[in-house]
């Protein structure tokens, strides 16, 4: 068999912007000049786009079967995303990792979070004495993270509230950590914030609920932030949906959200390093991981820093490589430089994986 002709793919290259070739021989990126490498696209060329929160073989039901996971995964390759990091999963989407045409996938493993207190048919639903063995299982069952449920609504106290006491949440994290993972959790309050990030924490979810003083311990400890702004725009129609037999819980939802661009700010502002999540599956569709990007910068990020959330950046703190030499060839070409339109993120020119031109799909 003859080798695989190289490609070109030619234009300035983010986040430095400098116009290059650059060639892929073997699924990998090179810089040496191939000669009579056939050109395949020009333009802005941007490292594979991260979704940082989704959920593949998820639905508002709960797992979905092989060929719905694959459809989400698919939607979210065509919209650029070629990095996956899954934040909670009903199923078992080992598989996708053994497919070359889908994303790469880094799994959490199923949600944990106390019994009765989240989505029916999402999480391991635990009692506080079960959480650390839960978060020691799903730390094995993982790609090197678990997902906790920090907070949901209380029906006793008609209210968010932590969904187990501080310590239980310390001890899943160490459980965790002794088995290599990361913890991260979802936070929509403010009282599950202190403990978790005192313990340890090294990825909040959402985050809503910091004030300054827990920004400040964030970046003292290093914890993370991927605030999935197109979810939290889903509050007013929480609270709407609480106000009348949860008063507090709306009247709480309603000031999180109001709050939400200053928080989310303050955090990126004071160097809690942000990352952008589309929360697709979590009654979210798939393959918007622009719509994200535009709302970090809705909310007041540059659009280099939101771009960056959503690749460069995200792709270093997973530990997988950029557009460097002998990468793997996971990048995405734009017609305009995306810094400057983000709208251009919705119609890439060119979609390439492991080397392969995977789109756009006609
Ligand atoms: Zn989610």
């Amino acid at each position: 068999m003859s080798p695989e002709p190289a490609l070109r793919f030619r234009g300035p290259v983010l986040p430095d912007g400098e116009p290059r070739d650059l060639y892929v021989v073997d699924g990998r990126v090179t810089w040496e000049v191939q000669p009579g490498a056939d050109t395949v696209a020009e333009g802005w060329i941007v490292p594979g786009l991260v979704d940082a929160h989704c959920h593949l073989g998820l639905d508002d039901f709960g797992a979905t079967d092989d060929a719905a996971t694959e459809q989400q995964a698919l939607d979210d390759r065509d919209g650029g995303a070629l990095l996956i990091r899954d934040a909670g999963s009903a199923a078992d989407t080992r598989w996708v990792q053994d497919r070359d045409d889908l994303p790469r996938l880094i799994r959490c493993g199923r949600h944990i979070a106390a019994t009765r207190r989240y989505i029916r048919g999402y999480a391991h639903e635990v009692e506080p004495d079960e959480l650390a063995t839960y978060a020691a299982q799903e730390a094995r069952n993982g790609d090197g993270w678990i997902k906790l449920v920090g907070d949901w609504i209380s029906r006793d106290e008609g209210d968010l509230a932590p969904s187990f006491p501080a310590e239980a949440f310390a001890a899943a994290i160490d459980a965790a950590h002794a088995e290599g993972a990361k913890v991260t959790a979802h936070c929509f309050g403010h009282g599950v914030l202190p403990g978790l990030i005192e313990a340890g924490i090294d990825c909040i979810e959402h985050g809503t609920g910091l004030t300054e003083d827990l920004i400040d311990a964030m970046v003292a400890h290093g914890t993370r932030l991927v605030p999935t702004v197109m979810q939290l725009d889903k509050f007013p129609e929480h609270a709407a949906a609480g106000r009348e037999k949860f008063p507090d819980y709306a009247a709480t939802m309603t000031d999180l959200y109001a709050r939400m661009p200053a928080t989310v700010m303050a955090a990126h502002e004071a160097g809690v390093p942000i990352y952008a999540g589309s929360d697709g599956g979590g009654i979210s569709r798939h393959g918007n991981i622009a719509g994200e990007v535009e709302a970090l910068v809705r909310i007041g990020m540059p659009a280099f820093d939101a771009l960056g959330a959503a690749s460069w950046r995200a792709r270093e703190w997973l530990g997988v490589d950029g557009l460097t030499e002998g990468a793997s060839a996971d990048f995405v070409v734009y017609d305009r430089n995306p810094v400057e339109d983000l709208s251009v993120l919705r119609t890439p020119r060119a979609i390439v994986l492991r080397g392969a031109l995977v789109g756009p799909r006609a």
